[in-house]
């Protein structure tokens, strides 16, 4: 048996989902007695390589093109799907991400294999893979297994831990020529900017996230400074990104973004199911709400039952206090 994992980069840097990705990998073929093989794919990304090695990368792949200095789905796509081929790989890992979401299918079609998205836990036994992944929104867990032993599985991000390795093997790296075709190409990212210098909540490793609880957009300032003492993004539920008092790009849930940071703090948020979809796998899940009942205590780790216009500066004035 022999796994591929696909290692994200982004112009030139590797994603952290890149490492958990290798990380997960790495685990599943040692408890399977698989071999490895991890892929980057990009312009100029052999020097990446040995950063991987750390995270249990030893025999990494590359794909190099010019054209490939800025993301293009369907070369990435045919990338990984014609490396799994000439390497015979029966598994392939991509992380979940926004790139991930986009490619596991699309390698899945050229594969002809099963697709396992979002995938949150790999339980590797005896020979066989089982995955666990959230559906109906997160109210429920299923635990599926491929029905042929070709498969794609796209990793949630910030679930799989990213360990580097006290001694990593050494690496060695070969590189594969893919016949793109300029259809590969047909669409071009010519510029990108960024919306605002902030950090986005799909990245972040703490949020603190604001509800209808602030009562109003200017008393976001609240989230806004327990989160930079954090140094963590700030997030939203959708009531106060409909009400217009958050971009939508800090929206947490079922038609926002789905996170999995180390913490999450909840402030104001009642905890919907559509906001859990978005947020209920993350490591550690703080709740402020006045109201002892509210659903979003059912998925806390902690809970203060309190007033958010008292326990935030409270909280802030602590946290900076501690940190200076
Ligand atoms: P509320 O439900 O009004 O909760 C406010 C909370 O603040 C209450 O629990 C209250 O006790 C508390 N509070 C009030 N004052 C204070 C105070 N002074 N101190 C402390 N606590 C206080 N929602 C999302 O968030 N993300 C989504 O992606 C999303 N997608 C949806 C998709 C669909 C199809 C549908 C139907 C709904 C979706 N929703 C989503 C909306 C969701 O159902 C809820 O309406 C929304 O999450 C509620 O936001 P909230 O918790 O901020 O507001």
């Amino acid at each position: 048996m022999k796994i591929l994992a696909f290692a994200e980069q982004q112009q030139g840097a590797l994603k952290k989902a890149a490492y958990e990705t290798v990380g997960a990998a790495r685990a599943v073929a040692e408890k399977l007695g698989a071999e490895l093989v991890t892929l980057l794919v990009g312009d100029n990304v052999a020097s990446l390589a040995d950063e991987l090695g750390q995270y249990g990368a030893s025999d990494v792949v590359t794909v190099e093109d010019g054209r490939l200095s800025e993301y293009a789905p369907a070369a990435v796509a045919r990338a990984i799907a014609e490396v799994a081929n000439a390497e015979g790989a029966d598994v392939i890992y991509t992380s979940h991400t926004a790139h991930g979401k986009d490619l596991a299918p699309r390698v899945a079609v050229k594969l002809e294999s099963a697709l396992i998205p979002d995938v949150t836990k790999i339980d590797a036994e005896n020979g066989s893979v089982t995955y666990t992944r959230p559906v109906f929104a997160g109210k429920g867990r299923a635990v599926v297994k491929s029905a042929t032993p070709k498969h794609v599985a796209s990793l949630r991000p910030n679930v799989f831990t990213a360990r580097t390795l006290e001694s990593p093997a050494s690496v060695s790296t070969r590189s594969a020529a893919v016949a793109f075709e300029e259809s590969d190409f047909a669409t071009r990212v010519v510029d990108t900017s960024l919306s605002s210098g902030k950090k986005d909540v799909a990245d972040a490793d703490i949020i603190v996230s604001g509800g209808r609880g602030l009562k109003e957009a200017e008393n976001f300032h609240l989230v806004e400074s327990l989160a930079s003492a954090l140094g963590a993004a700030v997030g939203a539920s959708r009531a106060v990104v409909d009400a217009g008092w958050r971009p939508h790009s800090e929206q947490v849930g079922q038609t926002g973004k789905t996170v999995s940071p180390s913490l999450y703090i909840a402030c104001g948020i009642s905890g919907a199911v559509q906001h859990l979809a978005g947020m209920s796998s993350s490591k550690y899940i703080v709740a402020v709400n006045k109201d002892r009942e509210a659903p979003i205590f059912g998925v806390a780790d902690y809970g203060i039952v309190g007033d958010v216009f008292e326990v935030l500066p409270l909280l802030t004035r602590e946290i900076e206090g501690a940190s200076n």
